[in-house]
């Protein structure tokens, strides 16, 4: 490793391929390796994969090596401390790869499943086999190998679905999540999922839906609509492009007794459509998915935040509330922010910030980490 106060010496568990000054000729995927500094010194070890242009992620520090002993106290940290903090949730991330000390390895529970979703080959081939019998002994109805994060290609990964321990469910679990229910698909290929890490915006949304016109816009399968909904909204509607997680919605708004209209659209159009027709909505919740996938796509990110945003806003009268969010690792809680403001700007929109609020704590954020900190999420009230 290069010298210098570098990011890997500071915490962070990243070496990409490029940083390395002397690489041995046989390097073996998923093999423990260790990594030393310009100087020779040793800094830890990780796993390998030459496939992926982050060669190393280091999995321990100094003399300490990786070993199924070490990832199980990994593991039950990262529970025990969310038991702590989160004693009445039950359907949550229980592991959040990198923020929780285990790269690449994202462990949940849904519905009394257990679902492994390795995002990187170190995850699958060596995290996975050393917590398999531990995530069984916690007791799940079943344990689910979802591997289905589209970042796997970039580890040479393809897709996968399928049970490692236990039946498969007979339909759809229940998701619970303060008062709303969500039906989810564990072993279907679509998209109908569920994100534990807006749960606490969306619960803040279902506190202030009371006697609003609420949009739901990349709705998915009613996250925020639902919790409108359950918190009295005067009407719901909710726009998606994906007609999977459209039909979803529809399941989930039936099982919860509540009423949303569920549009399949592009939400460019549709919000160009409503302001046009001069609609008027008293909530409006934009959670897109991540317009950035990497610092190069920076600036055509931020415009179309700025874009979405400022048709947002004309949609909402004096008192309107809107609740805005980006997930894109590669755009900073700065960023983000001077794009809501240019669309304030251009929308002739002021107003007062209620607040600006990250991830739900089953997704930690590590201050050595910054990628941790993804998920911004900025509440605006018209005045
Ligand atoms: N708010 C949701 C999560 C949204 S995920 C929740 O709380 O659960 C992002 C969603 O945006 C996905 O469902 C995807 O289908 C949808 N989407 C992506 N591009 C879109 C577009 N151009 N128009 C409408 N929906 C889009």
């Amino acid at each position: 490793m290069r010298p210098g106060q570098h990011r890997v010496l500071q915490g962070h568990p990243w070496v990409f391929h490029g940083e390395f000054r002397d690489l041995p000729a046989d390097l073996a995927p998923g093999e423990i390796v260790e990594v030393a500094d310009a100087r020779g010194r040793l800094v830890g070890s990780g796993y390998l994969n030459p496939e992926s242009s982050i060669l190393v992620r280091i999995l321990t520090r100094g003399e300490r090596h990786p070993d199924p002993e070490w990832a199980t106290a990994k593991l039950h940290a990262a529970i025990t401390r969310r038991r702590q903090e989160m004693p009445d949730v039950t359907d949550l991330r229980l592991v959040h790869a990198e923020a929780d000390g285990l790269p690449g390895f994202v462990l949940e529970r849904m519905g009394g499943y257990a679902i492994v979703s390795p995002d990187t080959l170190g995850a699958q081939e060596v995290l996975l086999p050393w917590l398999l019998d531990e995530i069984r002994a916690l007791g799940p109805e079943g344990v689910v190998l979802r591997a289905v994060s589209p970042s796997r290609q970039h580890e040479g990964l393809g897709l996968e679905l399928r049970m490692l321990a236990g039946d498969p469910p007979r339909g759809p679990v229940e998701v619970h999540e303060e008062g709303v229910t969500y039906l989810v698909d564990l072993l279907s290929g679509q998209k109908t999922g569920h994100y534990f890490d807006q749960r606490r915006n969306r619960s803040r949304v279902g506190a202030l839906s009371s006697g609003r016109r609420v949009l739901d816009v990349f709705s998915y399968t009613g996250g925020f609509a639902l919790h409108a909904a359950r918190g009295g909204a005067s009407s719901v509607t909710a726009i998606d492009s994906s007609s999977d997680a459209v039909t979803a919605l529809r399941r989930n708004a039936e099982r919860n007794g509540v009423v949303i209209e569920a549009r399949e659209e592009n939400a460019f159009d549709a919000l160009r459509t409503l302001s046009q027709a001069r609609e008027r909505f008293d909530l409006v919740v934009l959670d897109p998915p991540p317009f950035a996938r990497g610092r190069a796509h920076l600036p055509a990110a931020l415009r179309a935040y700025k874009e979405i945003n400022l048709r947002a806003m004309r949609l909402l009268p004096p008192g309107g509330i809107l609740s805005t969010a980006s997930c894109s690792h590669a755009v900073s809680v700065e960023d983000f922010l001077g794009a809501v403001r240019a669309a304030a700007a251009d929308a002739g929109f002021t107003g007062r910030v209620l607040g600006i609020h990250g991830a739900d704590s089953d997704h930690p954020v590590r201050i050595e980490i910054p990628e941790t900190d993804y998920l911004h999420c900025i509440e605006l009230v018209k005045e």
